[in-house]
């Protein structure tokens, strides 16, 4: 048998590599050539054998170096396949951070919510306890307790909203002092964010419902003087200035002295505008000396003990923060108005 050239091997070889386009491929070109049973340059250098003496030194040296050269060419090409494909994997999972994000949709909390957390932030700051009670209440807790006999008139029918003859929704927050009292001794530090209920006509300072803030100190010792610096604290840091807090003598059937607790108007610095009806004052919350008969309903000493409580709108607060006009803007959900806080 005639050796076939092997300068022709070696360009045949090269012009079936070009046409390689897959690791696979690539193997399937190098068995053909160099597998150990049928590659073609093996089965040229297994031949050797058959060729006379003298020339197969010749051959021989010139196969060996296109195996060679086969070799390395397969082993390039193998590489740039590698490459060639880990750019296109990198390309496939190239991140456009150019692209504008998709946000979510994003929850806020209700302003009432806001408002009542900063009140009961600061009040745990003055080291007092946040209490809760039921809504749904007893005559004897929201009124008896309270020093309201069945004949009081603030009791009156129009306001309050009776589910049976002794069942009602709470008008204020004031039952949870009762309760509280009934389950501990002094001193108390507590006080009642919550909603209450009244028997109103919907217009733009009242609802049906609405938020209260109760506070009650107990202990041996409290004077009029606690009462008036603590108030004075909790609303300077409430309004977040060093505002001027009046006391004027008033009325509530559960306190001795009652007081109504005024601040400097924030509007227009007390010298008269549309909120504080020119007078320079705005109405901030009820206050006074808790009663002595409220202490003995629930069984404490009143020789011993002394203490104050206060009540407060939250949603007038919200109002007065928020510079709202209308109450019935935090009830009507919209949106539009929730999305400004
Ligand atoms: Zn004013």
């Amino acid at each position: 048998m005639k050796p076939e050239d092997p300068t022709h091997l070696w360009q045949s070889f090269q012009v079936e590599l070009q046409a390689v386009s897959s690791k696979a491929a690539l193997t399937q070109l190098r068995d053909r050539y160099l597998s150990r049973q049928r590659g073609l340059l093996t089965l040229q250098l297994r031949g050797l054998g058959r060729l006379a003496p003298q020339e197969r030194p010749r051959v021989g040296k010139s196969l060996n170096q296109i195996k060679g050269r086969i070799e390395s060419a397969l082993a390039q090409r193998r590489r740039e396949l590698e490459s060639e494909q880990r750019r296109a994997q990198l390309e496939s999972e190239r991140l456009d951070i150019t692209l504008p994000g998709y946000l979510p949709p994003q929850g806020r909390s209700h302003p009432l919510t806001r408002v009542r957390r900063e009140m009961e932030e600061i009040a745990v700051r003055m080291g007092f306890s946040v209490l809760s009670g039921p809504e749904l209440e007893l005559d004897h807790y929201n009124f008896e307790a309270l020093n309201m006999p069945k004949e009081h008139p603030a009791r009156d029918a129009q306001d309050t909203l009776y589910i049976t003859e002794n069942l009602l929704l709470r008008t204020h927050t004031s039952p949870v002092q009762i309760r509280t009292m009934e389950r501990q001794q002094p001193p108390i530090r507590i006080v009642v964010p919550g909603r209450v209920y009244r028997r109103d006509t919907v217009d733009a300072t009242h609802s049906p419902m609405f938020h209260q803030m109760e506070g009650l100190v107990v202990d041996e010792g409290i004077t009029f003087g606690d009462l008036k610096g603590t108030l004075e604290v909790f609303l300077r840091e409430l309004f977040s200035r060093d505002l001027r807090v009046r006391f004027r003598p008033s009325y509530f059937p559960f306190v001795e002295p009652g007081a109504e607790v005024d601040i400097e108007c924030i509007f227009c610095s007390s010298r008269g505008c549309g909120v504080c009806k020119r007078t320079g004052w705005i109405e901030i919350m009820g206050a006074g000396m808790v009663h002595p008969r409220v202490f003995s309903m629930v069984g404490y000493d009143a020789e011993r003990y002394t203490g104050f409580a206060w009540g407060m709108g939250i949603d007038r607060i919200a109002i007065l923060k928020y510079r709202v006009s209308d109450l019935r803007l935090f009830f009507d959900n919209d949106l539009r108005f929730l999305r400004q806080f």
